[in-house]
């Protein structure tokens, strides 16, 4: 990570549902090429910041700052446009189309292209497509609906459809919920490398440890809608608050 102005900012970042606070107040700056990981207890809260970030949800109070503009409250479609990406806990492919179609159409809307496209535009787009298809490991299943590919491989499919926005700022709410050991691994490494090769930022929740301490280069912990500590993988190991309230040691 590059020390500079954060890529994120968000300050006393606040929701609540009714009367009660979902996010008390979070303060939360990502450096320009770091992979931060989100963790905490079930219900801390860590959907509901990435869903304000995403512009998912509004905020009750507080700012967000992408590359030092106020984007507090702007919706998802904007926030695309000033780079931001993110991934769902439930996957969002269309299903009846082919692993290749979903990422053709990916493509199609990052770059705004309407009726439009000329046949060398979109002949370019196919193939840059088939690469990508290629890098995440899932060219073997482009002509298949998006239906009928593993829960592991549609994961894929959507980090794909998420890196075809080009993002700068990668939000992932669980990407790895669902999967096997070593599949979790796979796509960690794999979002890790392309990361780190793009100079794209992560923000991402995940639950499995040993992920997080592969891949973080910082790591924030929330409990009850706050953040509760933050540091490198060795100094939240080593916390021993952290250890009692999260690892519950
Ligand atoms: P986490 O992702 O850390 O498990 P969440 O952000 O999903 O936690 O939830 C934080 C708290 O806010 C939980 O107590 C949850 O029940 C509550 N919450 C989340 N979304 C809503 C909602 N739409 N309406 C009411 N309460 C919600
Ligand atoms: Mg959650």
């Amino acid at each position: 990570a590059t020390a500079g102005r954060p890529i994120l900012e968000a300050e006393g970042v606040a929701r609540q549902f009714g009367r009660f606070v979902a996010l008390g107040g979070v303060d939360l700056a990502l450096e320009a090429g770091e992979k931060r990981a989100l963790i905490g207890p079930n219900g801390a809260g860590k959907s509901t910041f990435i869903n304000v970030v995403g512009g998912q949800l509004a905020a009750s109070a507080g700012t967000i700052r992408l590359d030092g503009r106020d984007v507090t409250g702007l919706q998802p479609h904007q926030l695309a446009r000033s780079g931001l990406g993110r991934t769902f806990q439930i996957s969002r492919t269309y299903r009846q189309m082919s692993v290749r179609e979903n990422l053709v159409a990916a493509y199609l809307v990052a770059r705004g292209h309407g009726y439009s496209l000329s046949r060398g535009r979109l002949r370019a787009l196919a193939a840059e497509a088939e690469a990508l298809l290629e890098r995440v490991g899932i060219a073997g299943l482009a002509e298949r609906p998006a239906d009928d590919i593993s829960h592991g491989d549609r994961k894929r499919l959507e980090f794909a459809m998420v890196l075809a926005g080009e993002p700068r700022l990668l939000l992932l709410d669980e990407p790895t919920a669902g999967m096997g050991l070593k599949e979790r691994h796979e796509l960690m490494d794999l979002v890790a490398e392309e990361a780190s090769g793009r100079g794209l930022t992560l923000l991402f929740v995940e639950h499995d440890i040993d992920v997080v301490f592969r891949i973080a280069d910082r790591i924030t912990v929330m409990a009850r809608g706050q953040v509760f500590a933050e540091g490198t993988a060795d100094e939240i190991a080593a916390d021993r608050e952290v250890q009692r309230i999260y690892l519950g040691e």
